[in-house]
C-alpha cells in the first residue's frame, strides 16, 4: 500500500482524537481566557449553592430574564427565571417552536461536597471554643484538615428574618481551621486505612482560644465566641438550629501551572458545568428554535433528593407552567425534550493511572467528556443513554466543532458516581451525560483545563440552539 494512501486510509477510518489545542484557534483561545476570567469570579462569588443561585439570578436579570409569576403569557423570544427557595434556579428563553416540541435542556449542579455545622454546634473544650460540623457529599476527611476555611450561609431566625453569614472570605478577615495530629505522635493512626485515619467527629472547627470573666467560671471561651456572634449577627446560641451555616475553603480560584493553562479552586464540580450551562443559555441573542432551559439544581452531592434537589416536583412544577400557556401537557412536552446532563468527570491523572482505563477515560484539554453512562459496577445507577442519543449529541457537537471526548469514572471495578442523569430520564426526557474532566475532584482545591471549561460552554450553547 502507497504511503499516501496508508494515510488517507487511516484519516477517514480512525478515531485520532487530538489535544485541544490542535484544534484550537487563536480567537477562541483568546475567547476562552476571557471566558474563564468570568468562571474565575463566578466561583469566588457563589462558593455555597445559596450564593451561586443569588449570583446566577443577578446574571439572568442583567441579561432581561424575569421572574416567571404563574398565568403569565409567554412569547417566542421572552426570558423567565424562578428560583427554589434560594438554592436552585430554573430558566427559559421561550423557542420559536410550541412547546409540544419538546425543550432543550442543560441541567447542573450548584451543591459541592463541604462541611455543614450541625444543629447544635457550639462547645467548648479544653478552654478552646468548636463548631461540631457533618461533612456533605463525599468527602476525603484528611484533605479538609490544616486548611484555611471560611464559614457561610444564613441563620433563620423565629421573627422570619434571615441573618447572612460570612466569616473569613476577605482579606484580612480571620479563617477558620481543622487541627490535625503532629506526625510525631502520628505513629498509630498512620497505620489506619485512610478512610478510617480521620473520624468525622474529629472535624470540628477551630473557634477561639480567649476567654472572658472571672478565672472561677466555666465555658468562657464559648461564651466568648457567643459574644462575638452576637455582636456581629444579632444571633443567640438557639438560633444556630435553625441555621444552614457551611465550611468551605477559604480560598479564590486562580491560575496553575507556569503556562496558566489551568484553573485551581474549590467548587469545580459542578459550578463548572452551571456556569457553562448558564452563561451559554444568557448568551443566546436570538430565540433558539426550541425553548431552551437551564436548571441549577442543589442537593447532587447528596442523591438529589429533598425539595430543592433534581427529584423535586419544583422542575416539573415550572415546565407544567410554562406548557400551560401554551396548552400543552407537560409530559408531550417531556417525552419531544432532551437534556444535557451537565455534570464533571473525572480526569486522567498520570499519578493515579490504576485506577483509570486509559481507552475510555478523559484527558484534560480534550475537551468535555460525553459520558455515556455513570453509575457503579454494572452500570447500576445509571441512565445509560441510548445510542441514538448519543449519535444526536455527537452530530450536534461536530456541526459546532465542540472540541469533545468520551468519558468514564475509572476502572469497571474501581467504583463509580452519579450524576442528575438519571432523575431527568426517568421523566421520560432523552438524557445524556456530559461534562468537564476534572483532577482531585471533590478535595477542597480541584483542578480544570481552561480548554475543557471553554469547549463546554460552546457545547451547551450548540445544545440550546439546535433546531431538531
Ligand atoms: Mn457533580
Ligand atoms: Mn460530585
Amino acid at each position: 500500500m502507497e504511503k499516501t494512501d496508508y494515510k488517507e486510509l487511516k484519516e477517514r477510518l480512525l478515531s485520532g482524537k487530538k489535544n485541544g489545542y490542535d484544534k484550537l484557534s487563536e480567537a477562541d483561545c483568546a475567547a476562552m481566557e476571557d471566558y474563564c476570567a468570568g468562571y474565575k469570579v463566578f466561583l469566588d462569588t457563589g462558593k455555597t449553592e445559596r450564593l451561586c443561585a443569588a449570583e446566577a439570578v443577578r446574571m439572568a436579570e442583567a441579561r432581561g430574564y424575569k421572574p416567571y409569576v404563574r398565568g403569565m403569557a409567554l412569547r417566542t423570544g421572552d426570558k423567565v427565571y424562578a428560583c427554589n427557595r434560594g438554592k436552585g434556579v430554573m430558566l427559559a428563553h421561550i423557542g420559536r417552536k410550541p412547546l409540544s416540541e419538546g425543550v432543550q435542556l442543560a441541567a447542573a449542579h450548584i451543591d459541592s461536597p463541604r462541611l455543614d455545622l450541625k444543629p447544635n454546634p457550639l462547645y467548648e473544650d479544653s478552654e478552646l471554643a468548636y463548631f461540631k460540623t457533618h461533612y456533605y457529599g463525599g468527602i476525603r476527611k484528611y484533605q479538609w484538615l490544616t486548611i484555611p476555611l471560611a464559614l457561610h450561609g444564613v441563620v433563620a431566625l423565629k421573627s422570619g428574618e434571615n441573618v447572612t453569614v460570612r466569616i473569613g472570605e476577605e482579606e484580612g478577615e480571620p479563617r477558620l481551621v481543622i487541627t490535625d495530629l503532629l506526625p510525631h505522635l502520628g505513629a498509630a493512626q498512620n497505620k489506619k486505612p485512610l478512610s478510617e485515619a480521620v473520624p468525622g467527629e474529629t472535624l470540628n472547627l477551630l473557634l477561639g482560644s480567649r476567654p472572658i470573666g472571672g478565672e472561677d467560671e466555666s465555658g468562657r471561651v464559648k461564651l466568648a465566641v457567643m459574644k462575638l456572634l452576637n455582636e456581629k449577627y444579632g444571633i443567640v446560641e438557639d438560633d444556630l438550629t435553625s441555621a444552614e451555616l457551611e465550611a468551605v475553603p477559604a480560598v479564590k480560584a486562580c491560575d496553575i501551572g507556569l503556562d496558566r493553562s489551568l484553573i485551581g479552586a474549590y467548587g469545580h464540580d459542578d459550578r463548572v458545568c452551571a456556569y457553562a450551562a448558564l452563561k451559554a443559555l444568557l448568551d443566546l441573542d436570538e430565540a433558539p428554535a426550541k425553548t431552551a432551559m437551564c436548571i441549577l439544581a442543589d442537593k447532587e452531592e447528596i442523591g438529589s433528593d429533598g425539595v430543592t434537589g433534581m427529584q423535586s416536583a419544583a422542575f416539573d412544577t415550572f415546565v407544567e407552567d410554562l406548557c400551560a400557556s401554551q396548552d400543552v401537557p407537560l409530559r408531550a412536552c417531556f417525552e419531544k425534550s432532551f437534556c444535557l446532563s451537565a455534570d464533571v468527570t473525572a480526569a486522567f491523572d498520570p499519578n493515579y493511572p490504576d485506577v483509570f482505563e486509559k481507552r475510555n477515560e478523559s484527558f484534560l484539554n480534550y475537551g468535555i467528556g460525553l459520558c455515556k453512562y455513570t453509575g457503579a459496577r454494572g452500570k447500576s445507577g445509571a441512565s445509560d443513554a441510548n445510542a441514538e442519543t448519543v449519535a444526536y449529541v455527537r452530530n450536534i457537537f461536530d456541526r459546532a466543532n465542540v472540541i469533545w471526548q468520551v468519558s468514564e469514572l475509572g476502572k469497571v471495578d474501581a467504583g463509580g458516581g452519579g450524576t442528575v442523569a438519571m432523575y431527568m430520564a426517568n421523566r421520560n426526557i432523552t438524557t445524556l451525560d456530559a461534562g468537564v474532566p476534572v483532577l482531585s475532584m471533590h478535595a477542597p482545591f480541584e483542578t480544570v483545563s481552561k480548554l475543557d471549561c471553554w469547549e463546554t460552554y460552546k457545547a451547551m450553547k450548540a445544545i440550546y440552539q439546535a433546531e431538531n
